[in-house]
């Protein structure tokens, strides 16, 4: 008795026309019974395109052809192998390779033909395609195999690393950490979570004369940006992220793109840097990605990235422009400046600009005053935002998350119940006793998790408040004076969350609550919330706005405003 495969394929466009899977299934069924073979495997692609072999039910039964478990295959037609006649060939070829015959039940016949004498009557280009599938198929699936077996099976190591190929003595290919290079790769992570910019790390790395992974005398932007995403240090190597689709671009025939990531084969190889050092790096990234270093001057643009428009609420650019006598101003002006922008002419915002000196100075000086006393902090309904975690935080989102997940299992067991009882498997009062049950539990861990999200909350804003705030501002306000202007525009960054200019009216919106200076009648506003019966800080007027004609020529459509 022949032992007998079947293998059915529906692509989800092509169901209409071809049949169900049922209906596939079916009629093999029916013909195995009838040749009298041995059915010993089912192999079913559901909602698969016949463009591309990487399918799971295929792959599957070519295993099983490796293997020698099977010795015919029944298939509907030969484009449920595959779409394309190369590939069809190559699955017949190797099918053959294995000495598994392939019975067609719509084209009975094509079977027994010699699959590369047809193939040899076909023109020099599709050969070409065949050869060139084939090698491309065998290669993936070989690498696939083995990434699944936890080999390394790209080619290039990342740089800290050497590769060990294959052999009998080390085994698998495998990563190895090359130490000069590790210890680079070490020096750029702790540097970048001290905060150092990714600019300043590459200058440091060419003036200590370190070559880049490439051999070249000088770091790129880009080489650095993309060593620190690297997984691999942190001991994650992926295989099979990307595919290649076709391209529509007429001169491109395939582009990469990527793949889900749980189709992502991890394969491990040894760590550089621990977890912590990786995540605190990449946190730096996230915050500093505000604050480009691009076209700035350290320093001379203390608020960028803080000022906005009062009037629209929009961000505000950085502009210098030369005035008529000669010097320069520089000025903050609303991105709605720019019709295209706001969204049409009569959008556009009818602020003036900015003087940047001017506003810089006065944030500045009632950011020096509010510091002085920093005694009343505690004392006041204050939300802080913080952007670092603190340890007893972590404790508590952890906590959280396990609580999360027990209450996904909580549901998860009551669809269960319905789907038991659906089945005949319990009766109803049962059901109904078990589901009540759940429920009771669910409900307690919800009330569980409330709590300790609030307790969270209450926790972060006391530690953050009594740990940070009080030494910070004391140990501020005895330097603030000496700060150059890099200093200075850092210190702003860390306090301030923005700054909303409307007319002559500056409101500063800290990030930290800071008690308005004794002497003041415009406190900066302590919460993340504007409050109407707080005066706002009025700027000293002469000088916050631009005023001059010839100042305005750079944007010369806004010149008939005035
Ligand atoms: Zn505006």
């Amino acid at each position: 008795m022949v032992r007998a495969a079947l293998y059915a394929r529906v692509s989800t466009e092509a169901q209409a026309d071809r049949g169900t899977i049922g209906s596939q299934l079916a009629l093999l069924h029916e013909r195995i019974a009838a040749a009298g073979d041995e059915l010993v495997g089912e192999y079913v692609d559901d909602g698969h395109s016949g463009a591309r072999l990487d399918r799971p039910g295929l792959d599957a039964l070519r295993d099983a052809a490796e293997a020698g478990l099977i010795e015919r295959v029944w298939c509907l037609s030969p484009d449920r192998l595959a779409r394309a006649y190369a590939y069809q060939v190559l699955v017949l070829d190797e099918l053959d390779r294995f000495g598994v015959s392939v019975a067609f039940t719509d084209s009975p016949g094509l079977a027994t033909d010699d699959p590369q004498a047809t193939l040899l009557t076909q023109v020099q280009g599709v050969i070409a395609e065949y050869e060139k599938a084939k090698i491309a198929e065998r290669y993936r699936r070989g690498k696939l195999f083995r990434a699944r077996a936890g080999e390394i099976v790209t080619w290039k190591a990342s740089y800290g690393y050497r590769r060990v190929p294959r052999s009998a003595a080390t085994g698998q290919a495998h990563h190895e950490v090359y130490e000069p290079e590790a210890a680079v790769v070490r020096r750029i992570f702790t540097d970048r979570a001290a905060g150092i910019t990714v600019r300043e790390i590459c200058r440091r790395l060419n003036a200590d004369a370190i070559p880049s992974p490439t051999g070249k005398p000088t770091w790129g932007h880009s080489t650095l940006c993309r060593l620190l995403r690297n997984e691999a240090y942190i001991g994650r190597v992926y295989y099979n992220r990307t595919e290649s689709v076709p391209d529509r671009r007429p001169t491109r025939r395939t582009r990469q793109v990527w793949r889900d990531r749980d189709e992502w084969i991890p394969i491990d190889c040894p760590r550089i840097v621990s977890d912590e050092l990786f995540q605190a790096a990449a946190r730096v990234a996230t915050d500093n990605s505000k604050w480009s270093p691009r076209r700035a001057i350290p320093g001379q643009w203390l608020l960028k990235g803080l000022v906005k428009c009062g009037v629209c609420g929009v961000g505000t650019n950085c502009h210098k422009m030369r005035g008529r006598n000669g010097t320069w101003h520089r000025y903050y002006h609303c991105r709605n400046h720019d019709p295209i922008r706001a969204g049409g002419e009569a959008r556009r915002c009818p602020e003036r600009n900015i003087r940047a000196d001017a506003l810089d100075a006065f944030v500045f000086d009632h950011i020096r005053a509010a510091i002085t006393h920093p005694d009343q902090l505690l004392a006041g309904e204050q939300a802080v935002t913080l952007t670092t975690p603190i340890p007893d935080d972590e404790l508590l989102a952890a906590e959280l998350g396990r609580l999360d997940r027990k209450i996904d299992a909580a549901d998860a067991e009551r669809r269960r119940l319905v789907d038991l009882y659906q089945g005949g498997f319990i009766e109803l009062p049962e059901m109904q006793r078990r589901a009540t049950e759940v429920t009771a539990r669910r409900k307690e861990l919800q009330h569980k998790r409330t709590s300790l999200a609030d307790e969270r909350t209450d926790l972060a804003r006391d530690n953050q408040l009594r740990r940070r705030v009080h030494d910070f501002a004391a140990r501020i306000h005895a330097v603030i004076d000496t700060l150059d202007d890099t200093q200075k525009q850092q210190l702003l960054r860390l306090l301030i969350e923005d700054v909303r200019v409307t007319g002559w009216h500056v409101q500063i919106r800290l990030r930290i609550a800071l008690d308005p200076p004794p002497d003041s009648t415009s406190p900066p506003h302590p919460t993340g919330k504007p409050s109407s019966q707080q005066p706002r800080p009025v700027s000293s007027q002469n000088g916050l706005r631009s005023v001059s004609e010839s100042e305005c020529r750079v944007l010369p459509e806004r010149k008939y405003r005035y």
